[in-house]
């Protein structure tokens, strides 16, 4: 049985070759403790490439990237209007003459002068003598009248030369992790390519003698693999290279051989199964005979009480529970942080936000808690309420699958009661870059 078990409850020891170690709750690790024992000694791996901007998505920059010129490079129209000289932003309507024509892309014609105005499209350079632009649908024109019933103040819908960006400006940090939005900001200040880190080379494993395949048929007592395909999508992205290293039976040889082979190429390998600590349990003693270093820790979590961390060489080694949940929480609570500092990536945030129970949601004090939880509406100031899905199931994929994140116990609370506000972690938001 697995200590992952959300239902495992201290009982006491069944027999002689009863192998389960009774941790009293004070002995188990809070997950932010275990946090820093996971990241403890791990630097950023070393490797930089230059790449041009249409590569860069998702990958983490190098360096810091300091804005050569000011955004906008020029004045330049916010709307499509008028542009009125200041002569004429006195405080009473203005019949003015059109003189001529500034687009975007085109050097003005003619410049603004007093009575007179210049026809200005978003975006065109701001024509000599323009001291504001009025917007289109505030005036009426009629040939080359214009009626300005109420001039803008000075200034109005210009955007001023380096507004945005003055030159000298870091526009991004090293160690961002590239999105739209920065590529968006690059391309805008003249940035055609930039420094990024390595990509990390991350192996996903697993572990168990009941493991097959996905895609082939169990025999009577197995069950097929389900958590190396999760894994490895919770990790795959632009800056891993993502290596299967497949399913080994619980054999301390044979976990340490894929150990050993792996690392001589991986900055990483994530298991899970094989950590609980019984007599099954493979993991730590593979990691130690492949001549590494590891800790097993037990956590005040559920699910994901049992991992391990080692190290091999200079690869990481994060050992996570068998159970699917756990799994999960254990890559998003232990191997989002630690992926992140080898990448050289900011430390990502715990994230979520307050959510409100829709309904009463069990949890016993002692440890932190995660559940599938869905959104079933809104409260009246727009926080979700929440309902959670599958409880007493870690091993259960149905919940997670129909869940839109993970509800939060802290480990000090008792039950949520309905009203309660409960920590939520979203799997997706619409907005999500
Ligand atoms: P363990 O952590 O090895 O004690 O496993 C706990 C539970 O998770 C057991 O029911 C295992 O069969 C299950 N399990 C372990 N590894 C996987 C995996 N890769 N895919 C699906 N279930 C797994
Ligand atoms: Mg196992």
């Amino acid at each position: 049985m697995s200590a992952a078990s959300p239902d495992a409850s201290p009982a006491p020891s069944a027999g002689a070759d009863d192998h389960r170690v009774l941790t009293p709750a004070t002995e188990l690790l809070s997950p932010e403790a275990a946090a820093a024992i996971v990241l403890d000694g791990v630097a950023p791996v070393d490797g930089v490439y230059d790449v041009p901007l249409a590569a860069a998505r998702g990958r983490v920059a190098a360096g810091d990237i300091t804005a050569t010129v000011p955004l906008p490079r020029f004045d330049n129209a916010a709307v499509d209007g008028y542009g009125l000289h200041a002569a004429d932003l006195g405080s009473g309507a203005a019949t003015l003459r059109v003189i001529g024509r500034a687009a975007a892309g085109h050097a003005a014609e003619v410049a603004a002068a007093p009575g007179a105005a210049v026809r200005v499209l978003t975006g065109a350079r701001v024509p000599e003598g323009v001291a504001a632009v009025i917007a289109q649908e505030r005036t009426v024109r009629t040939g080359d009248r214009l009626t300005v019933p109420q001039p803008p103040e000075p200034g109005a819908n210009i955007r001023r030369r380096g507004e945005d960006v003055a030159p000298g400006t870091v526009i991004l940090r090293a160690g961002t992790v590239l999105d739209a939005r920065h590529l968006a900001i690059l391309a805008a200040a003249g940035i055609g390519r930039l420094t990024v880190r390595r990509r990390l080379r991350v192996g996903v494993l697993s572990t168990g003698d009941e493991l097959v395949e996905p895609g082939v048929e169990p025999g009577p007592n197995g069950i097929v693999d389900s958590n190396r395909p999760m894994l490895t999508a919770l990790i795959a992205g632009p800056a891993f290279e993502v290596v299967d290293l497949g399913a080994v039976a619980d054999r301390v040889e044979a976990v340490a051989g894929v150990l050993t082979g792996a690392a001589r190429h991986l900055d990483l390998v994530v298991s899970s199964g094989g950590v609980a600590g019984s007599e099954a349990d493979a993991v730590a003693d593979a990691i130690r005979q492949a001549g590494g270093t590891c800790r097993s820790l037990k956590l005040a979590l559920r699910p994901g009480k049992p991992i391990a961390v080692g190290r091999l060489g200079e690869t990481a080694v994060l050992a996570l529970a068998g159970n699917p949940v756990a799994a999960m929480v254990g890559l998003l609570l232990f191997g989002r942080p630690l992926v992140a500092r080898l990448a050289g990536a900011a430390a990502p945030s715990r994230g979520g936000f307050p959510a409100e129970a829709a309904e009463p949601i069990r949890h016993r004090p002692g440890r932190t808690e995660f559940l599938p939880a869905a959104i079933v509406g809104r409260t009246g100031d727009g926080r979700p309420r929440i309902v959670s899905l599958g409880r007493g199931g870690s091993a259960r994929l149905l919940p997670l699958a129909a869940a839109d994140g993970l509800a939060e116990l802290a480990a000090d609370d008792g039950d949520a009661e309905v009203g309660a506000t409960v920590r939520f972690h979203p799997f997706a938001t619409a907005f999500a870059l």
